[in-house]
């Protein structure tokens, strides 16, 4: 839906990334230097502000919660989380609901849907994803990359009932099928990993992104900088690592086992992808189990994992929606999707918990 007519307005302050001083005017939802007659001060009476491109949870759910599909008042609900956080752009790793309608709605966040989760027969979270067998897994990226926007997600590795252990979801053949498909359908492609043994051949296939990322070696990691493959950790959801595994301890002790030694090297294995040079971005995992609107949390999280403030914060804004393909800066003609700090989120990242105001499509909506 295209922005109808909205008033002038006017911002002043810090706009990063560069940092420089700037006075701001949005027009018709964009960005312009041109000055705007009448145009109403943002930040008026808010003292000095730091100006941000609208921020991006790079890996959320949208209609989903912890039992599946969600009605469409709780999905407006879970969008508000998010826009009310500052998150104006949400990449949507994998939802079962239709959640369309959004797109006509001026008021909520902008959406890159990656269709429905795929993942092997009986192995994911029920009632979360087409469930199929690798012969099938090519045809369903396929499908699923025609309904999506732009991406879509298959389910690496879960835990396989007679290893009683996380094994990979899908033959290397498959994998190899799943990426070819999607990408010969214009589609980048991106997939659930908590372990070791799934990942070499996601990286071999030539994957787009990996999620989690917690098994990720020295080697990989390499070879992910080199291939430009993108890593969201989702450090707020590896805080949940214990749970899952306290959850599956009675059936599945070697799992819990192994999902308490990959959280208790998280740091070093995330830390050691930042320090490789792999492009991490922000995602919070909210709409499983944890809620929407955490945005914050993952920034400052991800500080935590050795991120400098700048590539932690940009890893939730302008990095990210450059790789998303949605304005990265608030140039001239740029959608006017900003938030607005009363300090330096580069100095205290712990500031963008609390925008002072929120512009989406060029309206104040918070
Ligand atoms: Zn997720």
């Amino acid at each position: 839906m295209t922005a109808s007519t909205t008033e002038a307005l006017r911002v002043t302050g810090v706009v990063l990334p560069e940092s420089e001083h700037q006075d701001l005017y949005v027009a018709d939802g964009r960005i312009t230097t041109s000055g705007q007659p009448g145009a109403t001060d943002v930040t008026a009476g808010l003292g000095p502000c730091w100006i941000v491109p609208g921020l991006v949870d790079a890996h959320c759910h949208v209609g989903l919660d912890a039992h599946g599909a969600v009605d469409e008042a709780t999905q407006q609900e879970q969008a508000l989380a998010d826009r009310d956080a500052g998150a104006l752009l949400l990449r949507d790793c994998g939802s079962p609901a239709d959640t369309r309608w959004i797109d006509d709605r001026d008021d909520l966040p902008r959406i890159i849907r990656a269709g429905r989760h795929l993942a092997r027969t009986r192995r994911y979270i029920r009632n979360y994803a087409h469930e199929v067998e690798p012969e099938d897994l090519p045809a369903y990226i396929a499908r699923e990359a025609r309904r999506s926007d732009g991406w879509v997600k298959f389910v690496g590795d879960w835990i396989e009932r007679d290893a009683g252990d996380l094994t990979p979801s899908f033959p290397a053949d498959a994998v190899k099928a799943a990426v070819e498909a999607a990408h010969a359908h214009g589609a980048r492609v991106t997939s659930h990993v908590f372990g070791e043994a799934a990942l070499p051949d996601l990286i071999a296939a030539g994957i787009d992104c990996i999620e989690h990322g917690t098994g990720l070696s020295a080697g990989l990691v390499e070879e992910m900088a080199l291939k430009r493959v993108a890593l969201v950790p989702t450090v707020t959801n590896l805080e949940n690592f214990p749970t899952f595994a306290e959850q599956g301890e009675s059936k599945f002790p070697a799992y819990a086992t192994h999902m308490r030694a990959l959280f208790a090297r998280r740091y070093e294995t995330i830390g050691a992808a930042y320090e490789a040079g792999v492009q991490i971005y922000a995602g919070t995992d909210a709409g499983g189990s944890l809620p929407h609107g955490l945005i914050a949390r993952e920034v400052t999280g991800l500080v935590t994992y050795g991120l400098s403030t700048f590539d932690a914060v940009g890893a939730a804004s302008w990095r990210a929606r450059e790789w998303l393909g949605v304005d990265a800066t608030l140039t001239e003609g740029a959608r006017a999707d900003f938030c607005v700090y009363d300090a330096d989120p580069l100095v205290d990242p712990g500031v963008l918990a609390a925008p002072r105001r929120v512009v989406l499509r060029g309206r104040v909506v918070g």
